[in-house]
């Protein structure tokens, strides 16, 4: 087995940064995709606020130019998942569904995954109505009901962006008052075509013939239930951090955020760092998990040098 002088798992804007970085340091690192290359701005449309790109960029475009930049100095990318890791000796090991690999220093930049509302019919109509992902699916709702749950900036998002396919989209919240920017919440709320069904959560997404065909929805303030019909059913209620095969191996939270060292990208394992949504649950923007990247990229070269690499 090969032994590289950095592995890194992720490949999401700060997967990707710290690709570069530790590229151009020549230490020919070692990406580990993952189930989702380019990680969750592959899932989104247009992305404005990240700096460089004056009339916006697609998520997916932002990511192929970041891949093929960190590229260009030498990174290299492996398909797949991680399934197995072992720091506990070095080098450290990680196996992928189809290889192991070995590595003086990681770099864990997992990122997060779409969270699941966990209700009945949710994941018997995964991928027949139910999705979390508008970019991904919100075509085939053409001129049907579409209903989003969630308040945040990504449930105003998807919900903006289903309007230009659905009949209706009907954003249900579970309180009287939207968690996303005003901006965005502003830009919904003037949309003809969506309407909020406020102190409200859906208590079950109904099928009919093998498709999403309702959702059961409980008004938390009257009790009362109803049954809207509807043919999507998008959930944007947030992310969980992607952890689950560093459990017991480094320190997390309660949520699964991984734990780092203040100031530093530096886990509790010397040699191992993480960087972006796997430890950020604040910011959660791709240009702060770039530079989460950069930080851990520099923070692994000084820490391999110090090492008499
Ligand atoms: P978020 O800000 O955490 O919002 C999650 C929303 O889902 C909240 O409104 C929450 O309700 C609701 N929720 C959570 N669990 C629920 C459950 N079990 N049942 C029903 N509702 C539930 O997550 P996000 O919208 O994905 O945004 C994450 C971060 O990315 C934020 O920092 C956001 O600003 C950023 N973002 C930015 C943009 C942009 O600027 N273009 C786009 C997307 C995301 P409560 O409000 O009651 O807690």
């Amino acid at each position: 087995m090969d032994l590289h002088d950095v592995v890194i798992i992720g490949s999401g804007p700060a997967g990707l940064t710290a690709a570069l970085y530790t590229a151009r340091a020549n230490l020919k690192p070692v990406v580990v995709e993952g189930l989702l290359p380019g990680g969750q701005l592959m899932n989104t449309t247009e992305v404005e606020n990240y700096p460089g790109f004056e009339h916006g960029i697609t998520g997916p475009d932002l990511m192929e130019v970041m891949r093929k930049q960190a590229e260009r100095f030498g990174a290299v990318y492996v398909p797949g998942d991680v399934t197995e890791v072992d720091f506990t000796s070095r080098p450290f090991r990680v196996r992928t569904e189809g290889k192991e690999l070995a590595a003086r220093a990681m770099i864990v930049a997992t990122g997060a995954s779409p969270r699941t509302l966990d209700i009945p019919g949710e994941k018997e109509l995964a991928g027949r109505g139910v999705s979390y992902c508008a970019t991904c699916d919100g075509f085939f709702f053409r001129d049907q009901e579409i209903v989003v749950v969630g308040g945040g900036d990504s449930a105003m998002e998807e919900a903006l962006f289903l309007t230009r396919f659905g009949k209706r989209v009907t954003v249900i919240h579970r309180r009287d008052r939207f968690r996303a920017s005003k901006i965005m919440a502003d830009r919904l709320l003037a949309s003809d075509k969506v309407r909020v069904l406020w102190d409200s959560v859906p208590e079950e997404v109904l099928g009919k013939d093998g498709k999403v065909a309702a959702v059961r929805v409980r008004n938390l303030k009257t009790g009362a239930a109803t049954e809207e019909p509807c043919g999507g059913f998008f959930v944007a209620i947030g992310h969980v951090p992607n952890t689950h095969v560093f459990r017991g191996i480094l320190p997390m939270n309660a949520e699964g955020y991984l734990e780092i060292k203040h100031g530093s990208s530096h886990t509790n394992i010397p040699g191992v760092f993480a960087a972006g949504d796997v430890h950020d649950h604040v910011y959660r923007q791709a240009v702060t998990a770039a530079g989460a990247g950069c930080r851990a990229a520099i923070d692994c070269e000084r820490w391999l040098e110090s090492e008499g690499r």
